[in-house]
């Protein structure tokens, strides 16, 4: 993003009403996530364990929360949890490990996206302006939003019609809801857990490589053009391909 330095700042997404709340204990962490984002304009808050976040939360009713998943005390598991029925912000949740991602996904505790430290604060800053600018949308699609439109690629839910460019996509079954899933939330990144869940309709645990399968089969129907349009996320999932 172009950073204006000049004495009238225009930035690119209006930030004015946007405040972030950084919930992190570790001091250093802490006090670079807060210059970066204060540099953006945001405007900033601090929290350093579960408690006093849920308070500020409370109280403040910020827009979007970063949230480190190891905090003294209550667990970032535990404070997305509670912040979830509190509040409707935008939850970051950061990780130490690739692998607590994968696990964290897995527990869906409602979190918007995930990070994986150490990250650039520009990372940081490019992954909350993706969150603000598409709207809060649901799995399920209303009768007004049955029409869904990701570049070339077109998802009509009620006709249960695929499109890449002008041709038209004969998909399964389970190819079609696949689909449906990841251009439902098309920003997230989907665990094979998760997809069997939304899916399947199932809670099973045990082989999600059938996930990969129908990915696959997926892929080889829509990627005609030689794009790809489903990202894989290396030991987490699947996303939708999206460019920001
Ligand atoms: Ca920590």
């Amino acid at each position: 993003m172009a950073v204006y330095h000049g004495p009238v700042t225009i930035p690119a997404v209006d930030v004015g009403a946007v405040s972030v709340l950084v919930v992190e204990d570790a001091p250093e962490f802490q006090k670079l996530l807060e210059a970066v984002l204060v540099r953006e304009g945001y405007e900033t808050l601090v929290a350093a364990d579960g408690e006093s976040a849920l308070e500020m939360v409370e109280r403040h009713d910020p827009t979007v929360i970063v949230l480190d998943l190891g905090l003294p005390g209550i667990d970032g598991i535990e404070v997305c949890r509670r912040v979830r029925m509190i509040s409707s912000a935008y939850v970051v949740m950061l990780t130490a490990r690739d692998d607590e991602v994968d696990r964290l996904v897995g527990l869906a505790v409602g979190a918007d996206d995930y990070m994986t430290k150490p990250f650039s604060g520009r990372e940081l800053v490019a992954r909350i302006q993706a969150m603000l600018r598409r709207p809060r949308t649901t799995a399920v699609a209303s009768t007004d939003d049955h029409q869904r439109v990701i570049g070339d690629l077109r998802v009509d839910l009620l006709a249960r019609e695929v499109r890449v460019g002008d041709q038209e996509i004969a998909l399964t079954k389970l190819e079609f809801e696949l689909l449906a899933a990841l251009t439902g939330r098309p920003d997230m990144v989907f665990t094979r857990q998760m997809l069997l869940e939304q899916v399947w309709d199932t809670n099973w645990v045990g082989d999600d490589h059938v996930v990969d399968v129908h990915i696959a089969n997926l892929r080889r129907k829509i990627d005609l053009d030689g794009r790809s349009h489903i990202k894989t996320v290396r030991g987490v999932g699947y996303r939708l391909a999206v460019e920001h």
